[in-house]
This record gives structure tokens, sequence and C-alpha cells, in this order.
């Protein structure tokens, strides 16, 4: 059962940070409440306070500016991201996972923004994000900052944020010529959260021979979403071939750092890992060598 609180909704973002500031810990932020409500009735998180920031409209927006990148506001919803055609033509992998993230209806309520200040490690945005060298803009009644996507989990359903911080925006680069980025994951239940995903990202250098660059990230994989960081070493500077794929997914399943839980044991997951990096990894080339 829910316990009772007080609910508080702001209309602009200064409202939003002023009451965020004045009820600390006895408050909770809530946006589309898909990931907050299942704790609050479960009974592990009773705020005193919800300031529900859904009614802030100046953080749901998509942009797109030929120098600067994508800029998400932290509210849109996956739905919208999933159905934006900025997206789905210059940043395929993001719309892709969207796609396969929960259900339509989930999509709708749930904002790219709950779903990583929740820090879920299954949850699929972060590892797509990182790969993408993403950067998160967070703001406070004392100004704002930034920081590298990779670096905002700290833990299980722990992130960065510091007291009064809100999550404001998603900052991703132009893409370079030459990549192919990718993103996959294994459910059991289609629509549900990953038992592992992992996405990758790879630039090739302008003859399409050799992989100048490369970014593997794993989901449900370690208490937090995370690079396979030596795997990426086997394919940097190296051309592409199967062979590397295999070693490269080897190397990052004994990279990661699962947990045995209902929906698979360790060793499951090390396995996934091996195949799906090899799999997606192939599918990233792929889209290198058209783009
Ligand atoms: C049936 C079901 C299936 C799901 N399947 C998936 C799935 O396949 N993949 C997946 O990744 N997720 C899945 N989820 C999780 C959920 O969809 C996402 O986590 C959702 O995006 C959360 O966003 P929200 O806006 O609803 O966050 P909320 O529930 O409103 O908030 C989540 C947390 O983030 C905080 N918060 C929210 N916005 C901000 C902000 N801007 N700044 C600071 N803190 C903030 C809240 O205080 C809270 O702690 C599923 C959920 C359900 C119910």
């Amino acid at each position: 059962m829910i316990r009772d609180f007080e609910y508080l909704a702001p209309k602009t973002l200064e409202e939003a940070l002023t009451l965020l500031s004045k009820y600390g810990e006895e408050c909770k932020i809530i946006a589309g409440g898909q990931s907050l409500l299942v704790l609050m009735r479960q009974g592990l998180v009773a705020p005193k306070y919800l300031i529900s920031i859904k009614g802030v409209s100046e953080l749901n927006y998509i942009n797109y500016d030929a120098k600067k990148g994508l800029r998400i506001g932290a509210l849109t919803p996956h739905r919208a991201i999933e159905n934006s055609p900025v997206i789905q033509n210059g940043f395929t992998a993001l719309a892709e996972m969207e796609r396969r993230l929960a259900s339509i209806q989930t999509r709708n309520w749930g904002t790219i923004g709950g779903n990583l200040c929740h820090a879920d490690p299954a949850g699929d945005p972060a590892p797509v994000l990182v790969v993408l060298k993403a950067t998160l803009k967070m703001q406070s009644l004392d100004g704002e900052r930034t920081m590298a996507s990779e670096d905002f989990s700290l833990d299980y359903f722990e992130t960065a944020l510091g007291p009064g911080e809100l999550l404001t925006e998603i900052q991703v680069p132009v893409v370079s010529p030459h990549t192919g980025t990718a993103y996959t994951k294994f459910n059991v239940i289609e629509s549900d959260l990953a038992t592992v995903g992992v996405a990758v990202s790879i630039i090739l250098s302008s003859s399409n021979s050799a992989c100048q660059d490369v970014r593997i990230a794993l989901g449900a994989s370690a208490p937090t979403p995370m690079r396979a960081k030596q795997a990426e070493e086997v394919l940097r500077g190296k051309k592409i071939t199967d062979a590397l794929l295999t070693e490269a997914g080897q190397i990052a399943s004994t990279e990661a750092d699962p947990i045995s839980d209902i929906y698979a044991s360790e060793e499951y997951r090390r396995e996934l890992v091996k195949v799906l990096v090899k799999r997606v990894g192939k599918e990233a080339l792929a889209r290198a060598k058209q783009a």
C-alpha cells in the first residue's frame, strides 16, 4: 500500500528546483512514475512530498543541430524518442533500443531521464548512450554541470546526482562519418528488462579497412552499465574479422561482473555477453561500412 504524501506539481524548472531544495530528503521527484510507483507500492520508498515534474514542459524536447548534435530533454517520453525522424535517421541504435523497451503504454509514460535516474543496471538506454559518448546535464539552484553518461551510475539504483539536482538534458554528439552503432538485449519476456543488453559503436577509417575507434557497453552485466574496455582493445586499430569479434566477446564475458538471479545464472549471463558482443559487433560493423 502507498503511504500518504503531499503532491506538488511545479510547472517550471525553477519551481521544481526550488521545491527540491526546500524539501530535500523528505521528497521524491516523479516523472512518468513507471519505476518509482512500483517502489512506492512495495513500501520501499515513502516520500512525504512527491514532486511531479511531468508538467515541466521545458524539459520535454528533441533538438538536433549539425554542429552541437542531439539534445533530448530529460522529460522526453521513450515513445517520442522511438518515433522521432531525427533519431530514426541519425541515431538508429537509440530508436532501435526504444522499440524494445517495455510496452507501448510504459513507453508513453516513462521518460528517458527517469530511466537513467532510476539506475537499474538492466535499463536499456544507458549502454546505448555510453557508446554514443553522451553527456548528461544536471541542474540545481546553484547552477549546472555535465558529466559523461558512463560515469552517472555509481551502483545498483544509485547515481551521481547530488542533493537538489535534477537531470535535465541528454546530449549526444554528432556521429562521425563511417560510424555504425547497434544494440540488442536478451530477455525472456518480450517488453521486459534485459537479462543482458549489449551496445557497440564502431568507427572505421576513411578507407573502411581498419577500426579507428570502438566502444562496447554492457547492461545487466555488473552493478552499473559498464564498458568492456579490454574487449574494445582487441578491435581498436585492426581490420575487424569474425575471429576478432569472437575474441572480443570472450574477453568481454570475463570483464563482466554479473549476478545470478531468478532470470539467469552468472554463468549464463557471461555466455550471453560472449554471444551478443559478437552479434552486435557484426551488426555495428556492417552499418559502419554503409555509413
Ligand atoms: C512493466 C514495466 C516494464 C519495464 N520494462 C523496461 C525495459 O524493458 N527496459 C527499461 O530500460 N526499463 C523498463 N522499465 C522501467 C521504466 O520503464 C523506466 O525506468 C522508465 O523510463 C522510468 O521513467 P519514469 O519517467 O517513469 O521515471 P519515474 O518512475 O518517475 O522515476 C524513476 C526515478 O528517477 C527519479 N527521477 C525521474 N526523473 C528525474 C529527473 N529528471 N531528475 C532526477 N531524478 C529523476 C525519480 O525520483 C525516481 O527515483 C519497465 C517498467 C515497467 C513498469
